[in-house]
Parts: C-alpha cells; structure tokens; sequence
C-alpha cells in the first residue's frame, strides 16, 4: 500500500461513532489521505498506530483526541513529531493545558528525598494520613547531614527509618551515598517521571528520566498519590556532534552551556540532549550534565536512552529497567543549540556563580590552597578511578589540601578493590565519607580568603563554610592537574610536563552490586512505631491570607539570593526538624537580626515584607527557605524574578510570590519602609495586576502574580496544607 485511504473527506465521525457531513478537517480539496508510509502515530503515548490503517474519518477523532498529532504539508497528513519530554509528559498525563507557560498535572512515578529536606517532608506526608505511598517507588536517602554533632542528626536518621518502614519507602542509609549518584545507579528507570526533594535531583536525566527537583511538601503529595503540577514546558534541543577529546570532560560540556544560556532566564524551561555526540557519552557522564542543568534554573534535563543506557543498566542488573526512548525525526523545539564536543576545552567556573565560566587556561598559574573531589556530580566510578590513575605514583603540591569522596558505596568499593582508593591516599589524598559533606558545607571549609578547586556544582558565596574563600568548579580531571602542580592548571598541560597519558577509563561490564545498605520497608506499616527525637517537629500550621496586607519591607536584598542565603546549611542544617529554631537562623549571613525583627512584627500584627531582585530563591530546593519565612510571618516577598522552586515552596507555605510590574520600583523601596497591599485576597482572585502603596515614602506601585486559579486557593487557605485539609484533595 503506497498510500492510504482516509475516507470521505465530506464526513466525520464522533467519539460515539455517529457520523456527520460537516467536516472540521481542514484538508485541501483532493489531496487528502495522502500520508508518508513512515508515520507511525504515537498518541499521548497511550496507544500508537500507523496513520495509514486509518481512514480520514477516523483521522478526525484521533485529532479530536489528540490535537496537534498531524499536521498537513503540501497536501499530505504528516505525523507532528514528538521530544522525549512531550513523550512522557503525555504518558503521564492527568489534567491541564498542554501549551508552553500554562500549567500541567503528571502522574509520580517515584520519589526521592535526602535527609536535610526529608524529615519535612515525611512529617507533612504523615500529616495527610495517608497509610503508604502510593508511587511506584519511593526513596529516602541519609547523605547531607552525616556528621553528628549533638543527637539531632542521629535521631533525624531514626525517624526517617522508621517512617520508611511503615509508610512503604525504601531507606538508603547514611554511608550507602548521595542520593542521586545512587538512584541512578540503582532505581532509576528511562521514561519514568521523578520528584525529589533536592534541586539536583535531574540528575536522573542522564539515565532518560524526567527527574525534577521540588519542595518536600510536593513530594509528599506525590508519595501520597497526587499529581505534580508543572509549568508545562518550552524544550531547548542541546545537539551535541564529535567527540570529547582525552582530558576534556562532561563537566566541560555543562560549563560551557552554563557560559552560553547562564543562570538565569531558563525557567521553564527543559533542556533536551539529542545529535550524534549523545552515544559517546557514558550515563555516568549524561548524569553529570544533567546534575548541573539546575544551575540553569531549568525545570530538568535529560537525555534519550539508547544502547549505552541498556549497557549500563546491565551492568547494574537492572537491564529490565530500560526501555528505548528517543525524540521523533520531526520533533519540535523552542530552540536548538549547538555544542561541538571535539572543539571543547577544559573549563571552570569562577565565583561565586556556576555561569561564571571560562576557560582554565585563561586562570593558568592562579595558587591552589585546597582541591575537592567528589559531590552528586563528578563522583562517579569513572571519575574517582580516572582520578586514581593520574594521581598513580605522583605526590600532591605540598600547598594544598586534597579530599576526595566517592559519590556512593558501590564507588567506593569498586575504588578499593580496584586499588583507586590506596593509589589516591599514596598521593596524599584525604578519604571523605561517601555523602555530600563538604559540597553542603559539612566540613572541608577552605582557609580565610583562600581559593578553592572543586568538582562539584555551586559556588555561591559562604556555601563552602568560608565566606571570602573563591570556590572554582571544574572536572576531575583539571582537579587532580592542581591537586599536583599547586596552581590552576590545564590538565593537558600538566599531562604533556608529566608524561601521563590520558587515562580511558569505561564503564564496567558489571558493577559491584550489593544493596544491604538500602533497607526494604516492612511488608506491613501497622506494627512499626516512628521513632521520634526531641529535635522532630511538627510541620508548622500557616494561617490564611489576609484581607489585606499591612507591614513592613523587613528586609530589602539584591539579585540572586539563593536558598542558602536565606535559610542556611552547613552546622545550621540540624534543626531543620525543629521549624522554631531554625528560623532563629533565617537570612543569618545577610542580616542575622532579621529574625528577630521579624518576629517583634509579627507580635505586633505586622506583616513582614521582603523586597528582592533577580533570581529569587536560585540554587538549593530548601523549602525550609519558605517555611521558616512563613513562621516568622512573612506574608509576600516582592521581587524582579524568582526560580522555579523556591516559589512554588512560598505558595506551599502561604507567602505570595509578587513580581514588580515596574522593575524601576524597586530602587525605590528601602528596607525600613511601611507598605500596604490593601484588599490582597480580593484582589488576587480578580487578576494579576494589583496595587501597593509605600506608605512611608507615600507613592503607589504596581505588582503582579502569576499563580494559576489552584495557586491562589492554596495562597487564600494559607498554604498546601491547609488547602489540602479544606478542599479533602490534593
Ligand atoms: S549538590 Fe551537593 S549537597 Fe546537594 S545533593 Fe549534590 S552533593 Fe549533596
């Protein structure tokens, strides 16, 4: 059959079957029913045909159906390709306009949390009653706060192994590794869709993942079985074409697309790796670029799944798991950049942002006081031998401190059977545990003013421990170049002066699989009691808005003031169960008597105001940076942007997220100033623009929202909480 035969263009026919005359279809007369004998039709990915079975009657319910399915060229029905995304967005579909900006509901196939945001999260899933998850797959991972200082971490790690048991969550415990070097490794599934509690959690786009970062409070609606709501999409095609070449690395690859797109402007948006350099690249090295796609601020990224992703998940015992996704030929995308892997060069990125990027030879000779490998990006098998097999026989600078952690256990008993771990302690190297450690700033603080050479993924300000130390992010590879020479260094430069040659290291055959360190939970939740500490909170209880806001600009910040700055790690993370104290630390590097002003206004009845600029609440998925705020009594914080999910955490906990409709009223606000946003619940309802006065300085200024209807019910009821109780559904 060359082509064929889609019926009577003059009829169509309903869902029911009924048949009509008048045909919506706009085909041109003649030529309808034409179509490419190649078309298969994959339609919402609930079901696929070949649009040549089709007559054209049937052609008007599918696009009924499915609208945007085909489209007509010169006459012929051609398929409308889909991306990866759009594939599996539609496979797990479940409400919402599927057009870029508006908002989406999927279906959770599993979860993830690590500690520093687990707690919360797992108190605010007790608190829906909810008896066991609901998602295929939920796990609750020990890596942020493995040092334990005082009883609080250790008695953090006891509830969250107790509620696993009984709710029907799988518990990774503290030693097992970062939780999303080990999801990838041992749960991840191409195709399946992901919320974690933690930003990075993209990293599962490297094995085909739509893995994507969120507040505790979503993954626990998530484990409870509600749907996720998404901005649905605008998709960015990363083409890769060549090769890397030896010492160039895919921490080159992320860096450069940091200089190219930088950090802000992205939300939204999902970056989708495609062209021929894909199958170069290992899943290891896949999830490295997809790890600091959250540096981009995008929603997630990811990469097909291909031959090397079925190797891998053999390798793991998991083969099973993968199933073959890639975008169609025709599909469409909002924007494709183009990035030559063979032309790139090692690069770093300079405090203290990840799009700070240049080339490290432009820094050659820069003294090195400290170099870090390890952390959810470049910790992986390949990373931590490569390392070991520069490092074989040499001696590190004796000017700088050299610590390197596996990213998991089934790293770093492969480094030690395989010698990488005695040929880096031969070195000089100091053995970290396998956790996030000192990319959270759990130890490893470089010296005062002291520069920094790490392989992990963010270098804000303070987040190492030391506030004036410059924090430089590169590859492995350039790590270990300055880990011996003292000074930033070229690794290709350093390798011709030593005569090292580039160590290829690939994948295994086979990893070293051993899960005991990953318990299962109880086959029955009733007999297992929560073991809760005195640091185990409750989740804090928000109240509804007002009818109108009265305060005071509490604080008035600049552009990119991320989740740390807000609300702070580091030896401050122990309480994060403990929403009270806590918040004592709220802004503490910024304004550490924010805190208690703010909460001398709140006495009062006063309502606290933040005034922010760019890229409000980038970086860490923290939501403690908007539950802690809420308690103090912050009810809006008013800015020139936001990131993705530190606002969709601010709804979460009933503060609003308002943008200035002027940019220029900004630099006319000073923190001290009195405001007003008189009739706000009203005014929300109503529409996007409203008005605020400073009352101090006696001037109106427009703000706006950009919630959806379902935003500002949970913003009127005080909360998703809150909402959730009201409404008796997510
Ligand atoms: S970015 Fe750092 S702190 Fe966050 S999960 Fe990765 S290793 Fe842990």
């Amino acid at each position: 059959m060359s082509s064929t035969d889609l019926g009577d263009g003059n009829r169509s026919t309903d869902r029911k079957g009924r048949r009509s005359q008048a045909s919506s279809f706009p085909i041109p007369e003649g030529d309808e029913g034409i179509v490419p004998p190649w078309s298969p039709v994959d339609f919402g990915g609930l079901f696929s045909y070949d649009v040549r079975v089709f007559r054209r009657d049937t052609v008007d319910i599918l696009l009924a159906v499915a609208p945007g399915a085909l489209s007509i060229h010169k006459g012929r029905y051609h398929r409308v390709g889909k991306n990866i995304v759009q594939k599996i967005i539609d496979a797990h579909y479940v409400s919402g306009d599927k057009k870029p900006g508006k908002e989406v509901a999927v279906r959770i196939d599993q979860t993830l949390t690590q500690d520093a945001t687990g707690t919360m999260a797992y108190l605010q899933f007790e608190a829906m009653g909810v008896p066991r998850v609901k998602t295929e797959k939920s796990v609750s991972y020990v890596d942020h706060n493995t040092l334990q200082e005082g009883f609080e971490n250790a008695d953090d790690h006891l509830y969250l192994q107790t509620v696993a048991a009984k709710h029907g969550i799988f518990y990774s415990r503290a030693g097992n590794g970062i939780c999303h070097q080990v999801h990838v490794e041992r749960f991840g599934a191409p195709g399946k869709t992901m919320l974690g509690s933690d930003s990075h959690t993209p990293t599962g786009g490297g094995i085909g993942m739509m893995a994507i970062g969120a507040g505790g409070l979503d993954v626990a609606v998530a484990m409870a079985g509600g749907p996720f709501y998404m901005t649905y999409p605008k998709v960015v095609k990363v083409n890769l074409t060549g090769k890397l070449q030896p010492w160039v690395a895919a921490k080159d690859v992320i860096l450069k697309l940091l200089e190219i797109l930088t950090t802000k402007g992205n939300v939204g948006s999902i970056v989708e790796y495609g062209g021929d350099g894909v199958e170069t690249l290992s899943v290891p090295e896949r999830a490295t670029i997809t790890n600091m796609g959250a540096e981009l601020g995008v929603t997630t990224s990811l990469f097909p799944s291909d031959k090397v992703t079925k190797a891998f998940l053999k390798a793991q015992g998991r083969e099973e798991a993968w199933v073959k996704l890639k975008a169609d030929p025709s599909a469409k995308y909002e924007r494709v950049i183009d990035i030559d892997l063979s032309a790139l060069e090692p690069m770093v990125a300079m405090p203290h942002s990840p799009d700070n990027v240049k080339k490290v030879k432009e820094l050659a000779g820069k003294k090195v006081d400290q170099v870090l490998v390890g952390s959810c990006t470049n910790a992986s098998y390949k990373d931590i031998t490569t390392l070991g097999k520069i490092l074989e026989g040499r001696t590190i600078s004796p000017n700088v401190s050299f610590g390197v952690a596996a990213g998991s256990r089934q790293v770093l008993q492969m480094a030690a059977k395989e010698s990488s771990i005695a040929k880096l302690v031969g070195a000089g190297a100091r053995i970290l545990e396998s956790a996030c450690g000192f990319c959270i700033g759990a130890g490893q603080a470089p010296p005062s003013g002291g520069v920094s050479v790490r392989t992990n993924n963010r270098n804000f300000e303070g987040r190492s421990g030391t506030k004036d130390a410059g924090i430089f992010l590169v590859s492995p590879e350039t790590a270990a170049a300055c880990a011996l020479t003292g000074v930033m260094s070229d690794p290709r430069d350093v390798a011709a002066k030593l005569g090292i040659a580039y160590p290829e290291v690939k994948v295994p055959k086979k990893f070293h699989i051993d899960d005991s360190m990953v318990l299962a939970p109880a086959a029955e939740g009733n007999g297992v009691s929560v073991r809760r500490g005195p640091n185990i909170g409750k989740p804090p209880e928000s109240a509804p808005l007002p009818e109108s806001i009265r305060g005071a600009v509490t604080l008035r910040v600049g552009d990119k003031i991320t989740t740390d700055h807000i609300m702070p790690a580091g030896a401050r993370l122990k309480y994060r169960s403990n929403i009270a104290k806590y918040a004592e630390f709220v802004f503490e590097g910024v304004d550490p008597t924010f805190s208690r002003r703010s909460l001398e206004n709140k006495a009062k009845g006063v309502h606290n105001v933040i005034v922010g600029g760019l890229s409000y609440g980038q970086g860490s998925s923290r939501e403690h940076a908007a539950i802690c705020p809420s308690y103090l009594g912050v009810r809006a914080v008013i800015t020139k942007s936001f990131e993705r999910i530190h606002s969709a955490n601010l709804i979460n906990f009933g503060i609003v997220p308002f943008l200035f409709a002027n940019e220029g009223d900004y630099d006319k606000i000073a923190q001290g100033d009195q405001v007003e946003i008189p009739g706000v619940r009203e005014a929300i309802r109503k529409g996007s623009r409203l008005k605020a006065r400073n009352v101090t300085k006696g001037f109106d200024f427009e703000i706006t929202h950009s919630l959806t209807a379902r935003q500002v019910d949970i913003i009127l009821a005080g909360g998703r909480l809150a909402y959730t109780k009201e409404k008796g559904s997510f």
